[in-house]
């Protein structure tokens, strides 16, 4: 398969901390001209055979997805998974045990942003989360932007959800190894997704790439929403480098918030191994043909 595809292999619903539902980012991949689609919400694939069943339905090729919280030496890493067996026993027990902490870390949070003046965030955030198991720091943004704190989410976490500030709270998240197995055992890959957003030096950049082609990782985001056009050369550069295959996501979550629109990033540079190459025997191309649908669809 070429790299010339229009593929977005990265987006949230709000089975995580998207605004759309499953069903709902499908139809806009299509109306968007997407040819490939993966669901990936944060730590949890409770969202796939909805996605999978829609994209039958609207008729996009899929491929399974999740986004893994990582920590790697302090810093919060995020691991895409690709073309996975969402029916694995351990790659869901190990998600289950990476989203347990999420309630308590709320509250931690909520307790931060109290001491600054900020009152009800726990349950303000609560009410924003279309699944409790996964409430996280953006449905604190959605809150704070709703009860006027904020303009905008992009505020609410420069001014009191990272590092340092009153709703931050420091927390552990699944380890580079067991993500990068859970997904591998799963019969998936595994992809380092928006690696321009850490703030790594050069040598903690390159033990995480060490790191994770020894777990037996074997993708790099490097056409993402999250990076800047020349991030896109940087990290095909270190794709090349690393003999890792090349993928492609708008890490699209909201239509209101987000700004890149599902399906509309350049296509991946040359010279690279794309990351459906490597999985062409697990992506879901059979669609639903009947006349109805079909009308319906446009098709
Ligand atoms: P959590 O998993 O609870 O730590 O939340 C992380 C999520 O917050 C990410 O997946 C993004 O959707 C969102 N996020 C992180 N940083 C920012 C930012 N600077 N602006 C807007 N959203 C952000
Ligand atoms: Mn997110
Ligand atoms: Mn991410
Ligand atoms: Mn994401």
């Amino acid at each position: 398969m070429t790299s010339i595809l229009n593929a977005d292999l990265h987006c949230h619903s709000v089975v995580s901390d998207g605004t759309l539902t499953p069903e709902a980012l499908a139809a806009r991949a299509k109306a968007n001209g997407v040819e490939l689609w993966a669901l990936t919400d944060h730590d949890e694939i409770g969202g796939q055979q909805r996605a999978a069943a829609a994209a039958k339905t609207v008729g996009l090729q899929y491929l399974t997805g999740v986004e893994i919280s990582v920590t790697f030496i302090g810093q919060t890493v995020h691991i895409v998974g690709l073309g996975f067996d969402p029916e694995n026993a351990a790659l869901q027990l190990g998600l289950r045990q990476t989203r347990g902490g999420r309630a308590q870390r709320a509250r931690e949070m909520s307790d931060g942003l109290a001491k600054a003046g900020i009152q009800g965030a726990f349950e303000g955030a609560w009410k924003f989360a279309g699944n409790h198991d996964l409430i996280s720091r953006t449905h604190f943004a959605r809150f704070l932007v709703e009860s006027g704190v904020c303009r905008d989410t992009n505020e609410v976490f420069r001014k009191y959800l990272t590092e340092g500030k009153p709703g931050y709270v420091e927390h552990r998240w699944a380890s580079l190894k067991d993500a990068v197995t859970w997904i591998r055992d799963a019969g998936g890959m595994a992809v380092i997704a928006h690696p321009a957003r850490y703030k790594f030096t050069a040598n903690q950049e390159f033990a995480l790439f060490t790191e994770f082609k020894g777990h037996g990782g074997q993708g790099v985001e490097v056409v993402t929403g999250s990076h800047t056009p020349a991030e896109y050369l940087t990290y095909a550069d270190t794709a090349r480098e690393f003999g890792l295959a090349a993928s492609r996501g708008s890490d699209f979550h909201s239509p209101a918030e987000s700004h890149t629109e599902l399906g509309t990033l350049p296509y991946l540079p040359g010279r690279l191994t794309p990351v459906w190459e490597l999985l062409a025997d697990r992506i879901q191309r059979t669609f639903d043909t009947s006349p109805e649908v079909a009308a319906s669809m446009g098709r």
